[in-house]
């Protein structure tokens, strides 16, 4: 129990951690250097205003000199990022495991709110997840060619780079024919694009596809990729109502689809066969 609480606030001071990288990452600027400041009045933030969920509280979700209000969204990233930290310690203990499949979340998490706000990820944060989802899978399949006795097939290398060129080239294929299906739409209606956009899939949601596969295999890709538009479809439902755009960043799908295939992926599986 007192590991389980333990996990809950490692997770929450990630998140905390990925605040940052949501904020900074898609400006250029340092996660490192300068320290957390108010984007209001640039006054640094404190230590003991900075404890992840708690402080949100304490401040009453407003800047300590002027007052200004803190966004929700940062309590969000935290307890979700703790909540998903928790639900990969109770699957894997402390573990290797629990450090691969953590790295991969903390992306998931990052990329999906960058997208939110900018429509468009910076191409180098899948590229990361991919060389160290692989990296990851190197070092099992090293030991295992050192005992001798292996098939080709079962090296965890072997599935890695299976996931990955599945992955970007069953995406690539959606998204090529996705954006010819828009070039005819445009065509027929007379428009230069819809609302400002004429891609069916970016080429971020390629990439993401990648990193899934690389740590989560073939299997997981087509699971993931049939299961978000579920997700979209419903929050489509909710933005016709009550926002005018049509326009929906994806990766926030693809994330909560990916969470979901991780997680229960055996019984969606059992549930369709
Ligand atoms: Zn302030």
């Amino acid at each position: 129990m007192i590991e389980a609480i333990f996990a809950f606030i490692l997770g929450s001071c990630l998140g905390s951690f990925l605040n940052v990288c949501i904020f900074r990452l898609p400006k250029d600027k340092s996660i490192i250097m300068p320290r957390s400041f108010c984007t209001n009045c640039n006054t640094s933030i404190k230590w003991y205003d900075n404890i992840p969920i708690i402080s949100f509280f304490i401040l009453k979700a407003k800047c300590r000199n002027c007052k200004h209000p803190i966004s929700f969204r940062y309590i969000l990233v935290e307890v979700l990022t703790a909540v998903l930290f928790l639900l990969l310690y109770l699957k894997f203990g402390w573990s290797w495991e629990l450090a691969k499949f953590s790295f991969l979340f903390c992306l998931l998490v990052v990329t999906s709110f960058i997208d939110i706000d900018y429509h468009a990820i910076p191409v180098y944060l899948c590229v990361v997840g991919i060389s160290l989802g692989l990296l990851w899978s190197f070092w099992p399949s090293f030991k295992m060619l050192r005992t001798g006795v292996y098939e080709l097939n079962s090296l965890p290398l072997a599935n890695s780079l299976k996931g990955l060129i599945f992955g970007l080239g069953f995406t690539y294929l959606f998204k090529f024919f996705g954006d010819v299906f828009v070039d005819i739409y445009l065509n027929i209606r007379k428009k230069d694009s819809i609302e400002g956009e004429r891609e069916s899939l970016g080429l971020g949601d390629v990439d993401f596809m990648g990193m899934i596969g690389v740590f989560m295999g073939v299997k997981a890709v087509v699971l993931v990729f049939f299961l978000a538009p579920f997700f979209a479809v419903l929050y489509s439902i909710f933005a016709i109502f009550f926002k005018k755009s049509h326009l929906i960043p994806y990766l926030p799908y693809l994330s909560l689809a990916t969470i979901t295939v991780f997680f229960w992926g055996d019984k969606i599986l059992g549930f369709i066969l």
